[in-house]
């Protein structure tokens, strides 16, 4: 049972006797699996070879692309290698056995999935199963750690000294490596609806488990893989149940067919529609977060992300563009990258795939899977797979079959395993390194710490900190008070990041503000600077102060009813991050809120309190409501919304309006609509599912306000007097019933526009406001043909940070000072508007805060409208030119979106 390993079944797995025996069962299978019209029925259970069939991959690759010839992988699924592999071990129960259909004949939930990894880790004792986590919909989060019997009776051992390459890199020596097994994290299908990872990762599992042989073995003595098959099952079920629901029993390969074109908003992203891979460094979402913490458990060397792509293409992996490589990555790290690129290529080039590198993909964004690790001393690896979406799909290249793809995707997940054992000693040397010589990277770096103040946001404070802990980042308290940047940082009211610690280079990367770049095209966003998000007053200090107490844990902390019970009144100051939650418990409640207009003084506890605009006044003796249920709901905002509450028991106040005055409001419960979907136009048109996902995030997720989803194309049928607010969130809405909305708006409602979606009002003459030109065809008429891309993506706005200057006395500035960081993408900007008070913020005259941002669009921007708020008859349409809801980590500007929201009506 030793020769080479090939499932090429002619030549295969088992002695040449053997051989003669199967040989011609195995060819009339595949005959009649190229008929296709044959089922695709394994061989007798009794054939020896049914454990290798049971790779159904490439079986069954065989049963999809035989009908039209395609040439593609008709000759060479015959003969996939599948080098050091013997026989596996009957032991272990096949994918078919435990999930009902072979691997590539549909799709496979991803509740068969777990089954699966369930099934295997109860069978083998190379296997562990581990839950990191539930999605927002409840599904399982899962990652198998799979290695040798041997490695598994010292895993702790293992995984301790894996983990101090990282903490304590100068105590670890070469010798120390030498006996170590590599850890890589094989990650799969983040995008839901690139799905042939996954299956791939199940064949994975399958092979380390089941398999024997030179190769099985050294996988699994020289390193610790963790399976990670899903990292977002919820995008997948999604898609699988469109793919598989609208498939015949005949797989079309069409491309026009339903089982094409799944609809608005697809699987590729999670519940909320957030692109995962973008959150690795944001870690907003349970997936991510729950990943996050087995990736450091654990510190890997390697971390593959399989994707697919247009199906046009071939197959792609990193290296990507090297220009495009994010300069606090170690040159080492691309270089490692290569050699471990050099097995994918083999590995491609012996089934006769083509592929590519070194173009279109970059490797900047420490938010993407495959670049994440690059921060952390390990290597990120990306996997491009043309997609087959379907089973099937006619491409101009002939048939892309889904098996077909996840051959590639296996045959790549294991040269990814054979370099690991290659180059193993290389990988751990390079990852100790990468933490001993931080000093070495940062000496160019003038910064020695980061101070963010935790008083005045403490909640956003608090919230970066999450963040900042969930990569490792230690943070400390001050041990003194210092000054920087206009802002006394005091002891016990701040904390400090500092780039001496074991994670120092990813700290300056997270933190930093950038300005210069060696490319100026990006896949991605150019700067994501977490302070500037945040929104939270902070320094970089060249001198790092003397450290106090380490910040151990970065919950939030309660506020508190400060003079305790009122007969009378309580107020929330305006401007903490829960605060916008806090007014919307009180609807929840049917307690009817105040907002005050005007700053104010109260008495609290026998002393003079002051209020900004914004302040809610809650009155304790409401009609239908007893007091003792205000007293209860007030109690639990301090607690559960982190925010004070004061009670204040005199009407009459020192300064300012009196608490029951003419101009305080009392606030309806936002009523919101947030507008979805396609509409007529195709299912690329219509709504930006990112844009309305972070809306909807928000506002039903953290803030407790019951959303409406309408669908772009039911608007002009529904009922729009239920809402009082709707949400334009980004895209293109030419299918919104323009009367209909015009005479809501006029009616009282609160239209809002964010990024894209400003242009709607706009264009239908509800607001007037006048656009910059700028002519970019004259400043790219000199460039070379083979420059012109370049020189348009040097005009291009992928992602950049702007200086907003606010009128803080505008209500949906409520809370605010006078200038606020913000995000931005896109060149559409907008001179200010004239009409008196609709011009809530402008940008700055030096508006970059941080990002790429060319000269000419540096004018463009000077002073440029950021955000406007138009009354419009009886009600308002409030425009965001950028998106104070980006991703879910800029916590600095939801509050101005969150005042559009609920002060709108005040307007
Ligand atoms: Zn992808």
């Amino acid at each position: 049972m030793h020769s080479r390993a090939r499932l090429s079944f002619h030549e295969a797995v088992i002695s040449p006797a053997v051989v003669n025996r199967y040989t011609t069962s195995v060819f009339s299978f595949l005959r009649s699996a190229f008929a296709f019209d044959a089922p695709c029925a394994l061989m007798s259970p009794r054939s020896s070879l049914r454990r290798l069939a049971a790779l159904g991959a490439i079986l069954v690759g065989l049963c999809l692309t035989a009908a039209p010839a395609s040439g593609q992988d008709l000759p060479l699924a015959m003969d996939t290698p599948l080098p050091g592999t013997d026989s596996y071990d009957d032991a272990i129960p096949t994918p078919t056995e435990v999930i009902g259909h072979e691997i590539g004949t549909r799709h496979t939930r991803p509740a068969q999935v777990v089954r699966y990894f369930e099934a295997v880790a109860a069978a083998s004792d190379r296997v562990q199963l581990r839950e990191h986590g539930r999605t927002y919909e409840g599904r399982r989060l899962i990652h198998a750690v799979v290695t040798s019997t041997d490695n598994q009776e010292n895993l702790d051992q293992i995984q301790r000294a894996n983990r101090r390459a990282a903490t304590a890199p100068t105590q670890v020596s070469d010798e120390d490596l030498q006996d170590r097994p590599a850890v890589v994290l094989m990650g799969y299908s983040i995008h839901g609806d690139e799905a042939s990872g996954t299956e791939a990762a199940i064949l994975l599992l399958y092979h380390l488990a089941a398999g024997s042989g030179p190769d099985v073995e050294a996988a699994l003595e020289n390193a610790v893989t963790l399976i990670d098959p899903m990292f977002n099952p919820d995008g997948r079920d999604r898609f699988v149940d469109w793919v598989n629901g609208n498939r015949g029993g005949t797989p079309t390969a069409d491309p026009q067919d339903r089982e094409h074109n799944q609809p608005w908003p697809g699987g590729r992203t999670n519940h909320y529609w957030f692109d995962l891979n973008r959150d690795w460094l944001p870690a907003q979402h349970p997936s991510s977060q729950g990943r996050l913490d087995y990736f450091h458990n654990w510190k890997p060397q390697v971390l593959t992300d399989f994707h697919e792509m247009g199906s046009e293409a071939t197959y792609f992996f990193q290296p990507g563009v090297q220009s495009r490589t994010n300069p606090n990555t170690p040159e080492m790290n691309q270089e490692l990258t290569g050699r471990i690129a050099e097995r994918h290529g083999e590995y491609l080039d012996q089934i006769g795939s083509l592929y590519y590198t070194r173009e279109t993909f970059d490797d900047f964004y420490y938010g993407k899977g495959s670049t994440y690790p690059d921060i952390n001393g390990s290597i990120g690896i990306l996997f491009e797979q043309a997609s087959s979406r379907a089973l099937r799909k006619e491409t101009s290249k002939g048939e892309l079959t889904y098996p077909f793809t996840v051959r590639n995707q296996f045959m790549t997940s294991l040269s990814t395993m054979r370099a690991v054992v290659e180059l193993r000693t290389d990988l751990l040397e390079y990852q100790r390194d990468f933490f001993a010589n931080r000093d070495e990277a940062l000496q160019d770096t003038e910064t020695e710490a980061f101070l963010v103040d935790r008083s005045a946001q403490p909640t956003r404070a608090r919230a970066l900190a999450q963040v900042l802990d969930r990569h490792e980042v230690r943070m400390f308290d001050l041990d003194e008070s210092v000054q920087a940047n206009g802002t006394t940082f005091r002891p016990g009211d701040a904390y400090m990041v500092p780039l001496d610690q074991p994670q120092g280079r990813f700290v300056k990367a997270a933190m930093e503000r950038t300005s210069t770049y060696p490319d100026s095209i990006f896949y991605d966003v150019s700067t994501w600077s977490l302070p500037l998000a945040f929104g939270v007053e902070h320094a970089a200090v060249s001198d790092a102060p003397a450290q106090g107490q380490r910040l151990q844990d970065p919950s939030y902390e309660s506020g508190e009813v400060v003079g305790g019970r009122s007969e009378y009144t309580y107020v929330l100051p305006w401007g903490k991050y829960y605060a916008p939650r806090a007014v919307q418990r009180l609807h929840n409640n049917d307690i009817r809120p105040r907002v005050m207009t005007e700053p104010f003084t109260a008495r609290v506890n026998g002393s003079s309190q002051s209020f900004d605009r914004g302040a809610i006044v809650v009155q304790v003796q409401q009609r239908g409501v007893a007091a003792d249920s205000i007293h209860q709901v007030v109690q639990r905002i301090a607690e559960d919304d982190y925010v004070d509450v004061y009670a204040v028991d005199q009407g009459m106040t020192p300064q300012g309006p009196d608490l029951g005055s003419a101009g305080s409001d009392i606030l309806d419960p936002p009523k919101v609509a947030i507008i979805t979907g396609t509409g007529g136009g195709s299912r690329y048109s219509g709504t930006s599912a990112y844009n309305a996902g972070e809306v909807w995030h928000l506002l039903s997720e953290r803030m407790n306000v019951p959303v409406s989803l309408v669908d772009l194309s039911d608007v002009q049928y529904a009922d729009l007097d239920r809402y009082n607010t709707m949400v334009l969130a980004g895209g293109s809405f030419n299918d919104l019933p323009t009367d209909d909305i015009e005479n809501w708006v006029r009616n009282g409602g609160t239209l809002i526009g964010v990024e894209d979606a400003v242009e709607w009002p706009i264009e239908q003459g509800m607001v007037d406001l006048e656009e910059r030109e700028l002519d970019v065809d004259s400043l790219v008429q000199d460039q070379s043909y083979a420059d012109l891309d370049n020189a348009y993506g040097a005009q291009g706005i992928g992602g950049s940070i702007f200086e907003t200057n606010l009128d803080p006395t505008h209500p949906v500035a409520y809370g605010y000072d006078e200038s606020v960081p913000v995000f931005r993408v896109g060149t559409g900007f907008y001179d200010p508007s004239d009409e008196p008070g609709a011009s809530v913020g402008t940008y700055d005259a030096t508006p970059r805060l941080s990002g790429y941002l060319s000269d000419e669009q540096t004018e463009q921007a000077r002073g440029a409208a950021s955000i406007e708020a138009h009354e419009v008859g009886g009600g308002q349409v409030i425009l965001f030119m950028d998106n104070p809801n980006f991703r879910a980590f800029w916590y600095g500007t939801n509050g101005l979106f969150l005042n559009a929201v609920h002060f709108g009506q005040i307007l």
